[in-house]
């Protein structure tokens, strides 16, 4: 399988100059070049199989040209190791809960994959030395810090702004060590953004160090999202669902939406998609005007989705044609402010005893207001809940308990290294 640059001025690579690279020369983000249809025998028996074997199907369509079919076994099995359950919430609303992995949070299935792809292609190169440069508010850096943890030849920086990023969320990547450095940026997390990109930038660092980004960007975390689409289709067919289906996906820079079209691209048979923005809602806004207006971010409860340019509407444009109304047939959108979300994790609390997190809640709150006759709703729950024990705890009014893998990490010792926020200071401290 060949990959292009949504800006098609970069010449078409294989998967494994895709991974190592993230972004293609020309900035734009790789897609693969052809999207398989599965064939109507898989989706018939998919009821019937288990997670690892359906990720395997899919992983095989994008990826089985360049890795092997044992190792991509291996990378499969290895990656999920834990459950994505669907789990009803109301008679027509259910949440597909992927956040059992290690760090609590959906990022964990794409990281983790992403690890150990590139590992396999590191050593299958004979490199030694690769780094991956990673900027966070929270839940990337533990998702990426956690999945490249020991891999060998591999060195990852997590770079996160000073004081910004809650306690629960800084112990998953600043208490690891091994392969695993945490640079606490004297500055906001746009700062680390922008430190990023500017270190990709740079040309006598990328002669000097091979980088590369585990943010969506990179094909290797963006398309194994697509597996749990598939999953959670095969378990509402075991629990004889027969309404039309609809995602809900709550949405910051997109990755997690637009894996969920291309499975859709792929055959899975989902009627629409909903992405539930928080007020950081660029995209609600092209929905309904036609025009991308990208804006400066603004800080929410639901910190995971504050993104004002999210990066991965070059591969929604791409995937439609650049063609506003064929987006709007299959996408539509929704604003969740904070009142709301705080009234929705309370009455979703209430009414029905599940807790959604701010996140889900977006979601959650979506799909109330948007759901039609004969359709069964599903909402991405993408973090677990005491991830945002605060928030959560306050608007309850109870203490939530703390699930014992985050307490491992709580127990753990902060190590850090402190940095100011010009690009001179990082660019010294990673060529030292
Ligand atoms: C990253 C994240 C999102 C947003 O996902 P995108 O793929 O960036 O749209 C939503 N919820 C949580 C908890 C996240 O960590």
């Amino acid at each position: 399988m060949k990959y292009y640059s949504t800006n098609r001025q970069s010449p078409e690579t294989d998967l494994q100059q895709a991974v190592i690279k993230g972004l293609a020369a020309d900035k734009g983000l790789y897609m693969p070049a052809t999207i398989p249809v599965l064939s109507d025998a898989f989706f018939r028996g998919l009821a019937g199989r288990s997670f690892p074997e359906i990720a395997y199907e899919v992983a095989s369509a994008f990826f089985g040209d360049d890795v092997d079919a044992d190792t991509l076994q291996f990378i499969v099995g290895d990656t999920l190791n834990f459950d994505t359950p669907v789990v009803k919430v109301s008679d027509l609303v259910y949440a597909l809960e992927l956040f059992h992995g290690p760090t609590l949070a959906f990022k964990d299935v794409g990281a983790r994959f992403m690890a150990r792809l590139l590992g396999y292609f590191i050593k299958k190169q004979g490199l030694t030395d690769v780094n991956v440069l990673v900027a966070t508010s929270g839940d990337t850096g533990s998702a990426v810090a956690n999945g490249f943890l020991g891999v060998p030849g591999i060195h990852v920086y997590v770079l996160y702004p000073e004081g910004k990023v809650s306690p629960i969320q800084e112990c998953q990547f600043t208490t690891l060590g091994q392969n695993i450095t945490a640079l606490e940026i004297d500055g906001t997390f746009d700062d680390c953004q922008a430190l990023v990109k500017s270190a990709f930038m740079d040309r006598e660092l990328n002669e000097r160090m091979q980088l590369t980004s585990a943010n969506s960007i990179n094909v290797a975390r963006f398309l194994p999202q697509a597996f749990y689409y598939f999953h959670a289709y095969a378990q509402l067919q075991k629990q004889n669902v027969r309404n039309d289906i609809v995602f809900c996906v709550p949405s910051g820079n997109f990755g997690n939406l637009t894996a969920g079209l291309i499975a859709h691209r792929m055959g899975l048979p989902v009627k629409r998609f909903i992405a539930a923005n928080n007020t950081n809602d660029v995209f609600l806004q092209y929905l309904l005007t036609g025009r991308y207006r990208p804006r400066p971010s603004v800080q929410t409860l639901a910190n995971a989705m504050d993104v004002g340019d999210p990066s991965n509407f070059a591969r929604i444009l791409d995937l439609y044609g650049h063609n506003h109304e064929a987006i709007t047939q299959c996408i539509s959108g929704f604003r969740c402010d904070d009142d709301t979300i705080r009234q929705t994790v309370k009455t979703c609390y209430e009414s029905t005893g599940y807790l959604p997190d701010p996140h889900g809640a977006c979601g959650y709150a979506a799909l109330q207001e948007n759901l039609q006759p004969n359709e069964t709703g599903v909402f991405l729950e993408t973090a677990h809940p005491a991830k945002f024990k605060d928030t959560i705890d306050g608007i309850i009014g109870k203490n939530i308990e703390i699930p014992s893998r985050l307490q491992v990490f709580m127990r753990g010792k902060k190590q850090s290294v402190r940095l100011g926020k010009t690009f001179n200071d990082l660019k010294a401290f990673l060529l030292a």
